[in-house]
């Protein structure tokens, strides 16, 4: 019977949207799409506007339904402005571990982000592709250092070889369901 109790399928309890953010080539597309569809592409080519994928999720017995949305082809902090932000819950902040200049850009990201947000926003900071260890520029301890200052959980992820991306996920899924208690909207 659909809907009753609340507890067909389709329903949920919480709906949580969030965004990836960072600069170009960092791999936002890539670990989202091995977090909604558990795949990876070598050669995704990056798309224009805006994407959603969905997955549902469990926590605590609680069915989240996360929209999740890829900002692709607006990666300059210019173009990214109150409308993409508009409802989002929580911001995945992404750099790429072997790009330097992508990691001194996340303070930028984040200006960007105060400057057109109202609304209480949960962050993350991410720094991918640990496969490639050997052209690693931004160690883990700039990484974590970086986090302890902004106040943000921290972790580094490998969109390639499925590392921590789950976990990356849960854990600021798990912060905004704290923070919106038990009977959100
Ligand atoms: P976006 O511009 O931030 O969306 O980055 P993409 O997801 O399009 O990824 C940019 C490039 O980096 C692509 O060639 C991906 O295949 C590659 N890439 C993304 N994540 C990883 C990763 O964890 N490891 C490696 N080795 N390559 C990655
Ligand atoms: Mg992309």
């Amino acid at each position: 019977m659909a809907g009753a109790g609340g507890k067909s399928m389709g329903s949920y309890d919480y709906l949580i949207k969030l965004m990836l953010i960072g600069d170009s080539g960092v791999g936002k597309s890539s670990l989202l799409l091995r977090f909604s569809d558990d795949s990876f592409d070598m050669n995704c080519t990056p798309t224009i506007g805006i994407d959603f994928k969905l997955r549902t999720i469990e926590l605590d017995g609680k069915k989240i339904k996360l929209q999740l949305l890829d900002t692709a082809g607006q990666e300059r902090f210019k173009t990214i402005t109150t409308a993409h932000y508009r409802n989002a819950m929580g911001i995945l902040l992404v750099y790429d571990i072997t790009n330097e200049q992508s990691f001194k850009n996340i303070e930028e990201w984040l200006k960007n982000i105060e400057k057109h947000t109202s609304q209480p926003v949960n962050k993350i900071l991410i720094g991918n592709k640990t496969d490639l260890g050997a052209q690693r520029k931004v160690s883990t301890e700039e990484g974590r250092k970086l986090a302890e200052q902004l106040n943000m959980a921290f972790y580094e992820t490998s969109a390639k070889d499925k590392s921590m991306v789950d976990e990356a996920f849960f854990a600021l899924t798990r912060d905004i369901k704290k923070r919106l208690g038990e009977h959100p909207g």
